[in-house]
């Protein structure tokens, strides 16, 4: 999948279409997600145009991948989770159900998570 430079997360990074900031740095944008599935609900975006984990992972330089890793913990400590406990989750490929093709982790946190699966595997 090549990156598509006007995806909703680009336009934000882009300061097209406002977010609820939390955190910013040379390598990572964080802000609240606007649909938030825990009492704390973060989404944390590198700034380079990467699609997916994959994508990133293959072709972030050494200083994006370890700029952007070092910022999620940052946003959770910035939150006030970084003791309580959070849950990272990240997409790859179809099979995870990604929507918006700009590589993003998730930080959950705020309440006991529970399972971490969230769909049922089909029989
Ligand atoms: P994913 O399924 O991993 O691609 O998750 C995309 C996430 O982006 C979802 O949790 C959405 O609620 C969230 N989202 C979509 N548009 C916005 C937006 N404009 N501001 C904040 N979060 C958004």
């Amino acid at each position: 999948m090549s990156y598509d430079t006007n995806n909703i997360f680009a336009r934000i990074l882009r300061g097209e279409i406002p977010a609820k900031k939390i955190y910013e740095d040379d390598w990572a944008f964080a802000f609240h997600d606007i649909h938030p599935q825990a009492p704390v609900h973060a989404l944390v975006i590198p700034k380079g145009p990467y699609t997916c984990w994959r994508d990133f992972a293959e072709r972030g330089s050494d200083a994006e991948v370890a700029g952007f890793f070092r910022a999620v913990q940052t946003v959770a400590k910035t939150l006030g989770v970084s003791e309580t406990g959070y849950r990272t989750i990240a997409n790859a490929g179809p099979d995870s159900m990604q929507e918006v093709p700009h590589f993003h982790v998730h930080i959950l946190a705020g309440a006991r998570l529970g399972t971490k699966i969230v769909t049922p595997l089909a029989d």
